[in-house]
């Protein structure tokens, strides 16, 4: 291993932290703290289900032996602690009580909606039936209240008791299990399932009241009420509308949630696509549709536009649109957008949020999801809603469990394969997506650890191609269908342009033996490559290294009956070693060049580019070449190369300076030369001897 590899550490190790430290270059802004929150978040979760779980192991020890019968206890819960744990533990933010206040609003009056078509066949007997179903939000600034009102299902005595009296327990889920005996599949539109949802209201609650009256006719009207403490009364009252009213008294230092402005924003946030109008003070709140539900047919592309521009707070437009539905092997309905805006610095940067929300059963679960896309595919914007997702105790608790795992692996392949498919059916539109997003790419490449993906994404990669005109860029896969099924290679060089490309030397030992390259002018492309290794099955080589290897040729390493013989290059080669000690390694001839005198080889030639380009300057110039070890290679039939020999026995001075002279212009060549002004003092000094004469 070279002392530079050393340095820099194994050189795909070392590709993947010079992107990533490439790329963060571009992060002057604050880190985002959401990453943090969740650690916090699942922090509190272990602490809790590790307390369940220590209070129900049994614990044995030897030599112990058991006396008379054994007993069985309830456990004793404090429910005044447990409330407490409830409302402060389990949810991260105050504000989600009120997305938990309509989530079951909406459910009563799904239940309510289901009942009215079953109702029938069960013998039971509803009323008022013609009612318009919908959630009502009052807020009262004065007497910090804010109350929730639906006209859905309502609950009887029992059911008050039963559901609202019993900590953990789902009136929803018992609803569900029911239907379900009998057969129907509607349950997907019920959102709750855990029975802690309405507990959150304490959170922000001195006391709490709900009035409420079953639609199931005949039913008398009750009053619920309880300050979170342990103890909560219920008593029959008369004027109760069918449905669920809650008033929600709040705590001083909460009185934010009786501002309109407020919970407008909280509801459009988490509760936007609930299905039952959503009416705040007087005013519909919730007007977009859940689009991705939607047929993708039967969405316009206007209806797109109106959807991105709400969900990602933008005014552009997609540029492509991805609608996807499927069953298998989970449950997804995705609506994904690439943004018609380049990428800005900021979503350059790793610290940028994600633009991908994940909802399940059109909650709002978690905006910015971070973890079900990967990180390189921040740029997309959209919605992933999946019935499979189970909604945690609290909902804010996302780990990354394997259903969220399994939902990203199928997430992104389906998106490469859009991309893919994309730059097939629009070529032109493809070319301006890889013009601003290409970077993206080959973040993913560098980060990505499945191999399988890592393919995926080089799929998409685009480079210049020797063999094609300037401009046109091509697929790797497209280079290998050019090539001979022989060639086990896909040839590249990194140059910063076309042309220096094209007059490169290590070009044009390529060039003789009619071979074609890619080349890629980004500085990352040769690093990306360098991660990628291979392609389809052919090896990524890149032309400088190709270069080290001895001539297949075994002729070729004899000099030829042009330039200089075996004595004379002998010669050469010792007075270059002599007056080049210290900065290269090696000194040799190659038969590879035709048009230059010489040209620089060094092991790991992009990891050395990167360290010359950020970490040589501060080093001497004695360590550097140290590191580096360059190696001299001449070509013995170049007019200079000869002329240098002569100059041997007429002019060591000058002699001396040409070869200093080759040696810089060799470097510069090879891109190791950071600031050429260096170069400008020698240059002159030749200048100055060469016009001596004159
Ligand atoms: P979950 O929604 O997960 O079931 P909650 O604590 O939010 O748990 O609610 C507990 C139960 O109380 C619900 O399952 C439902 O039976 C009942 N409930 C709550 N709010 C209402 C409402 N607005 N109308 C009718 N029933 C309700
Ligand atoms: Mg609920």
């Amino acid at each position: 291993m070279s002392a530079l590899r050393a340095r820099l550490g194994s050189s795909t190790v070392c590709a993947r932290k010079i992107f990533l430290q490439s790329i963060n270059n571009s992060k002057h802004f604050a880190a985002r703290s959401v990453s943090a929150k969740i650690q916090n978040d699942s922090t509190i979760f272990r602490a809790f289900s590790n307390r369940q779980y220590s209070t129900a192991t049994e614990q044995k020890k030897d030599g112990e032996t058991l006396k008379g019968t054994s007993e069985k206890r309830e456990f004793q819960a404090e429910t005044r602690m447990l409330l407490d744990i409830v409302a402060r533990s389990l949810y991260s933010d105050k504000e989600v009580f009120i997305r938990e206040l309509i989530s079951n609003a909406s459910d009563a009056l799904e239940k309510f909606r289901y009942l009215s078509v079953s109702a029938a066949t069960e013998g039971k007997q509803l009323e008022q039936t013609d009612r318009a179903l919908e959630i009502k939000l009052i807020t009262d600034k004065q007497n910090r209240t804010i109350t929730f009102q639906d006209s859905g299902i309502g609950m009887t005595k029992e059911e008050l008791t039963q559901n609202l009296g019993t900590i953990a327990r789902s009136g929803s889920k018992s609803f569900i299990e029911e239907i379900k005996k009998q057969g129907a599949d509607q349950a997907s539109s019920i959102i709750g399932q855990f029975g802690v949802g309405f507990y959150s209201a304490f959170m922000v609650a001195d006391k709490i009241e709900v009035f409420t009256r079953s639609s199931i006719a005949g039913s008398p009207g009750y009053k619920w009420s309880s300050d979170g403490s342990g103890v909560y009364e219920i008593q029959e009252a008369d004027g109760v509308p069918i449905g669920t009213k809650i008033v929600v008294y709040l705590k001083t230092d909460c009185r934010e949630f009786s501002d309109d402005e407020t919970v407008k924003g909280i509801i459009k946030k988490y509760s936007n696509f609930i299905g039952s109008p959503i009416i705040l003070n007087d005013q519909q709140v919730n007007s977009i549709k859940p689009l991705w539900l939607m047929e993708p047919k039967e969405v316009t592309q206007e209806q797109h536009v109106e959807f991105y521009r709400f969900i990602g707070n933008s005014y552009d437009k997609p540029r492509f649109t991805l609608h996807y539905k499927t069953d298998a092997p989970l449950s997804i309905r995705a609506v994904l957008y690439v943004p018609e805006g380049k990428p800005g610095l900021f979503e350059l940067s790793r610290d940028s949020d994600v633009g991908v929300s994940l909802y399940s059963r059109k909650i709002l679960i978690k905006s910015k999801a971070d973890n079900i896309l990967p990180k390189w595919l921040r740029f997309v914007k959209g919605v992933v809603d999946s019935e499979d997702i189970p909604l945690n105790l609290s909902r804010e608790l996302l780990q990354n469990s394997n259903l969220i795992i399994k939902l990203r692996t199928v997430l992104t392949n389906r998106f490469l394969k859009f991309l893919n498919d994309s730059a097939s059916k629009d070529p032109v539109g493809y070319d301006t997506f890889y013009r601003d997003y290409s970077i993206f790419l080959k973040e993913g490449i560098v980060t990505s650890h499945s191999p399988l993906e890592r393919e995926d994404i080089a799929k998409l990669l685009r480079f210049e191609s020797s063999k094609l005109e300037k401009g046109v860029r091509t697929s790797m896969a497209e280079y290998s269908s050019r090539q001979k099924n022989e060639q086990k290679t896909i040839y590249y060089l990194a140059a910063p342009s076309r042309e220096l490309a094209e007059t490169s030397p290590y070009f044009e030992s390529l060039k003789k033996r009619d071979l074609e390259v890619l080349f890629c002018y980004d500085t990352y492309d040769e690093l990306v490559l360098l991660e990628l290794k291979e392609f389809g099955g052919r090896q990524l080589v890149s032309v400088e290294s190709d270069m080290q290897k001895e001539p297949e040729n075994k002729s070729e390493s004899v000099i030829g009956a042009q330039g200089l013989q075996q004595p004379q290059v002998d010669e050469l080669i010792k007075f270059l070693k002599g007056q080049l000690e210290g900065k290269v390694f090696d000194v040799r001839t190659t038969q590879r060049l035709d048009s230059h005198p010489c040209v620089i080889i060094v092991p790991e030639m992009a990891a050395a580019r990167h360290f010359v380009r950020t970490q040589a300057q501060n080093m001497s110039e004695e360590n550097r070449f140290a590191l580096l070890r360059p190696q001299l290679e001449i070509n013995a039939k170049h007019p200079i190369i000869e002329k240098l020999h002569k100059l041997l026995s007429t002019d060591k001075d000058l002699a001396n300076m040409v070869a200093q002279q080759l040696f810089s212009n060799a470097m510069v060549t090879a891109g190791l030369v950071m600031d050429p002004r260096n170069l400008i003092t020698h240059i002159n000094e030749l200048l100055i001897k060469a016009l001596e004469k004159h």
